[in-house]
């Protein structure tokens, strides 16, 4: 099953088109987006067995599958070549920071560029559909609603200031985690953990990797994460980017206004940033 947020109306993605979720449960399900998690469970088993009227929908159109998380989970160094082109060893432990919620958005639009050292990052990202408070590797993937294509934009100077770096503000300027095109859930996968994800500059591939490769697995993120913080409906796991980084070439490269990003996960599909000049940090 296909889950989109289409102008911001609940929306369930057939062959044929969308069909409005409000409208086809006469109000059972609220037509925001973001209140379908809490109910997630009541909302998939009436939908395995939906039969309305699908109607052509506007892919310019589609928002963040989850657009008010009350909590962004991001993953970094978690596959090991892209460890290595960062400068550093391969850890043991990935670390951990947070998109801030108001740079998440739908998959497809303007990217504002505000440096001179913004980078692209595809990831896969899960997305939470049942609270998870100290949840086994085993149970993991049954807290999952489904999984859908991000974009960590990252702007490495800010990324990396101070004595010890704190990740998250140069990783959460607006624009900086689009979402989408839709969510996917796990029955749709042949093997979920196994997924094919790029990612394209004005054409040229830049990333090229598969999630068999993550140091640490979804289940395994879902475990440690919640070993601290319960997860809720809703939230989002970055789960960390493959090498091709901009920062990780000789020389490096980073993002322009004029440049066209796409990102793909095999099985989901492709969100896409046009980048524009944006206002510059002044941190
Ligand atoms: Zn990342």
């Amino acid at each position: 099953m296909r889950i989109a947020n289409v102008a911001g109306r609940l929306t369930v993605v057939t062959p044929s088109g969308g069909i409005d979720v409000e409208r086809a449960s006469g109000g059972r399900f609220a037509a925001d987006p973001a209140a379908v998690y809490a109910r997630w469970a009541e909302f998939t088993a009436w939908a395995a067995v939906l039969d309305g009227d699908a109607t052509p929908f506007d892919e310019t159109d589609l928002g963040a599958p989850s657009p008010r998380p009350a909590q962004v989970f991001a993953v970094g160094l978690n596959y090991g070549a892209h460890a290595l082109e960062a400068g550093y060893d391969i850890p043991e432990v990935p670390i951990t920071f947070t998109k801030f919620p108001t740079c998440i958005t739908g998959p497809h639009g303007e990217l504002p560029i505000p440096g001179d050292s913004v980078d692209w990052e595809v990831e896969l990202v899960a997305v939470v559909g049942t609270r998870a408070d100290h949840v086994t590797t085993d149970d993991a993937w049954s807290h999952i609603a489904g999984l859908t294509v991000g974009q960590d934009y990252s702007e490495r100077r800010v990324q990396t200031l101070g004595q010890s770096p704190q990740f998250s503000l140069g990783k959460s300027f607006p624009g900086f985690g689009p979402t989408g095109p839709w969510l996917v859930t796990l029955d749709e996968f042949d093997d979920v953990d196994d997924l094919a994800l790029d990612c394209t500059v004005n054409g040229e591939v830049m990333q090229s990797g598969r999630t068999r490769d993550m140091l640490m697995s979804v289940p395994a993120l879902v475990s440690r994460l919640s070993a601290v913080c319960p997860l809720l409906p809703g939230d989002l796991i970055f789960t960390g980017t493959p090498d091709g980084v901009g920062s990780g070439r000789t020389p490096p490269v980073f993002l322009r206004p004029g440049d066209e990003v796409v990102s793909t996960v095999e099985g989901i599909g492709a969100i896409r940033q046009r980048c524009v000049v944006g206002v510059h940090a002044a941190v």
